[in-house]
């Protein structure tokens, strides 16, 4: 098949360390595997006929070959482009469903704080949880114009930039009624905060901790572990791929949402094969806004 749209996500920093995770470390001279999505050009297998859109793990490469059973059938909501399935649509929508729903368990009248909200997994993950009744939904980026997009565009009742002061004061002064649940994408002085603005029951999805991918040293741990005993806390962590089993209910509500326009999808699409490691440095410095795809 011939590849429309490749995923460049930040778990591929993790893939480049020689260490044991849950995913393989990449090795020198491999492809860099990944999602991707394009068209069926030749085809010896039943329900895959030539034309067919279809998702795959091959990755950054123009055209993908392998048995039938790495492909899967894309069923196409019209008017959406292939590269939703990379994002909202796909794992990454399904991130943010199954770690808000699931791991944090949400309920209505939550306060909920989601860091690199601007990002793929985080503005869907605000959104979501205006759709499911939270009561304030607080969102935090790297810069002012993801800040504007925050309230003006996904929805957030408040949000911040993290650049701007600490982040344990600003997240104070926009929930000034604590936060009930935290969606951590960033790690470091952001779980601090959350972990200082918790209240009583409050619960975490630990998603990821972009701020220390590319760190060199041991990166210090929160200060204030302690709040997890005193606030009857529950942090939890969570690998999407481990619960598959939610696809399809998530695939039924997001698909019903994007139908009925309650849901934003921003992404930022770099040209190119040729540009695909640098779309995944400019991920990793915050040029993206929403998921970061390349477009062959
Ligand atoms: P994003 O679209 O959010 O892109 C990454 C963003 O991270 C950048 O745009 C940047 O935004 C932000 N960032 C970079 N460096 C820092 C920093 N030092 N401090 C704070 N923010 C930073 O990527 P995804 O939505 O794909 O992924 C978001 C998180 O979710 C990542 O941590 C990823 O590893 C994790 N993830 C986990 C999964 C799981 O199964 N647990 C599955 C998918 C993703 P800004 O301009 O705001 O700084």
């Amino acid at each position: 098949m011939a590849n429309e749209f490749i995923s460049v996500d930040p778990y591929m920093r993790g893939r480049m360390n020689d260490a044991k995770s849950y995913a393989t470390p990449y090795a020198l001279d491999e492809v860099m595997t990944g999602g991707a999505v394009g068209r069926v050009l030749e085809s010896r297998a039943e329900g895959l006929p030539v034309g067919a859109p279809v998702l795959h793990q091959q990755g950054w490469r123009d055209i993908a070959q392998g048995p039938a059973t790495g492909f899967r059938l894309v069923q196409v909501v019209p008017g959406l482009p292939l590269s939703a399935y990379l994002g909202t649509l796909g794992l990454t929508g399904l991130t943010a469903y199954v770690g808000l729903l699931r791991i944090a368990g949400l309920k209505e009248g939550d306060t909920v704080f989601v860091s690199g909200a601007a990002g793929a997994v985080g503005s869907a993950v605000g959104q979501i949880a205006r759709l499911k009744g939270a009561s304030k939904v607080i969102g935090s980026a790297g810069s002012d114009e993801k800040v504007k997009l925050l309230t003006e565009k996904y929805g957030f009742d408040a949000a911040f930039n993290y650049k701007d002061a600490p982040v344990r004061e600003q997240l104070a002064k926009v929930a000034p009624q604590g936060i009930d649940v935290y969606f951590d994408n960033v790690g470091g002085d952001h779980l601090e905060a959350a972990l200082d603005a918790f209240n009583q029951g409050g619960r975490a999805a630990l998603c990821g901790a972009i701020s220390t991918y590319n760190a060199t040293e041991p990166v210090p741990g929160p200060d204030n572990m302690g709040n997890m005993v005193t606030r009857s806390l529950k942090l939890q962590g969570f690998i999407v791929g481990d619960h598959a089993e939610h696809m399809t209910d998530f695939m039924t509500e997001m698909t019903g949402w994007i139908g009925e326009r309650k849901i934003a999808m921003d992404e930022t699409v770099i040209d190119g094969l040729d540009h695909a490691v640098e779309a995944f440095l400019e991920l990793m410095r915050g040029a993206n806004t929403g998921k970061m795809v390349v477009k062959l």
